[in-house]
């Protein structure tokens, strides 16, 4: 989603990679070498600020890196994805808020990667899922980053540049690439939530990197027809494709089915998993069609369709969210609260 005010303003269901795919599409090597994503719980579900590391940081599977960023930095809590290929690295998103010291956690991950993989050095591009700010906050960090082992080209935020990096001849029709050595990533222009949406689908792992276009929480459209053809696009890319998980940037739905946190939560207790599999994709597809081209907000299992802009917002809405983010700011570094405690929608 949007950065905090704007927001206001705005206001890994884990698909085994067997049983989801047609028995025809071969499973990616990732899901081949019976690598399972174990997923668990993040410490930013619940805790104190005072121990809460700024960037939680996993390892999906080998080469593959999943950070999340403290809920006490940003109750957004955006993920980032680290990628690396025999010949570079790409780092998907930057995170929110300035000084978020992502630059230094990334450093350090990096370092250990080549220690373990025996190498000196390896160039890194920074990509975006999006242009919003809470996903593009480290961007100056990362490109200010001097490190002898790491070589770092930040993609700039405009169309011309994104369409470049992954040699995009027409948006948003076309399909791109990244090459990383070994490694390839297709790049499905996705406008709709923004302009400068993307998906990115790892070929050897079956990820598809979903951006806020889809994720377990309130999916913000700010352009419907736009983000219907984005959807399409996305199952008509991944219709011959085994797709392992679909990952998004944010978790905002509970573990319960159809209720969402309450815009501003910094710890969720009992939060969604933040995988998807293809048939939420699905879901969502039926969902924008069966709207007919007049746009609403509606919550389905595992997230909510939510238009945004003119007539889409209630003024009484907006305050008591307005005073709930307060309310969270003020509450997060005393004791924790005993699990299970959350609102609805
Ligand atoms: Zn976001
Ligand atoms: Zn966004």
């Amino acid at each position: 989603m949007k950065s905090a005010p704007l927001a206001v303003a705005l206001a890994l269901a884990a698909a085994s990679c067997a049983r989801e795919q047609a028995p025809a599409v071969a499973a990616p090597a990732g899901c081949a070498q019976g690598a399972i994503w174990s997923h668990g719980h993040w410490r930013s579900q619940r805790g104190s600020c005072m121990e809460i590391p700024e960037w939680e940081v996993r390892e999906l599977e080998r080469d593959l890196y999943i950070l999340r960023q403290s809920p006490c930095a940003s109750y957004e809590k955006p993920f980032v994805f680290l990628v690396f290929g025999s010949d570079r690295a790409l780092l998907l998103d930057t995170g929110a808020g300035k000084d978020n010291h992502l630059a230094a956690t990334l450093a350090h991950v990096v370092h250990q990667w080549l220690e373990r993989t025996g190498r000196s050095s390896i160039s890194l591009i920074v990509a975006h899922t999006h242009e919003h700010d809470d996903h593009t906050a480290g961007d100056a960090d990362l490109a200010a980053l001097r490190v002898p082992e790491l070589s770092v080209t930040v993609t700039a935020l405009e169309l011309e540049a994104t369409k470049r990096l992954f040699g995009i001849a027409s948006w948003p029709a076309d399909i791109g690439h990244l090459e990383l050595g070994g490694r390839t990533l297709d790049a499905i222009p996705i406008p709709g939530h923004s302009k400068l949406s993307i998906a990115l689908y790892d070929r050897q792992s079956g990820i598809v990197f979903s951006g806020d276009s889809l994720y377990p929480g309130r999916l913000y459209v700010s352009d419907f027809p736009a983000f219907e053809a984005s959807v399409d696009r996305l199952v008509r890319f991944t219709a011959d494709k085994p797709v392992a998980h679909v990952l998004g940037n944010h978790i905002e739905q509970t573990s319960t089915p159809f209720r969402d946190f309450p815009i501003g939560t910094i710890f969720q207790a009992e939060e969604h998993e933040l995988a998807l599999s293809r048939g939420a994709l699905l879901e969502l597809q039926a969902a924008l069609a069966a709207a007919h081209g007049a746009p609403h907000r509606l919550a389905l299992r595992d997230f909510t369709i939510w238009p945004t802009g003119p007539g889409f917002t209630d003024a009484e809405e907006i305050k008591r969210a307005t005073r709930f983010i307060e309310d969270q700011e003020r509450a997060k570094w005393s004791p924790p609260q005993p699990a299970g405690r959350h609102g609805g929608p």
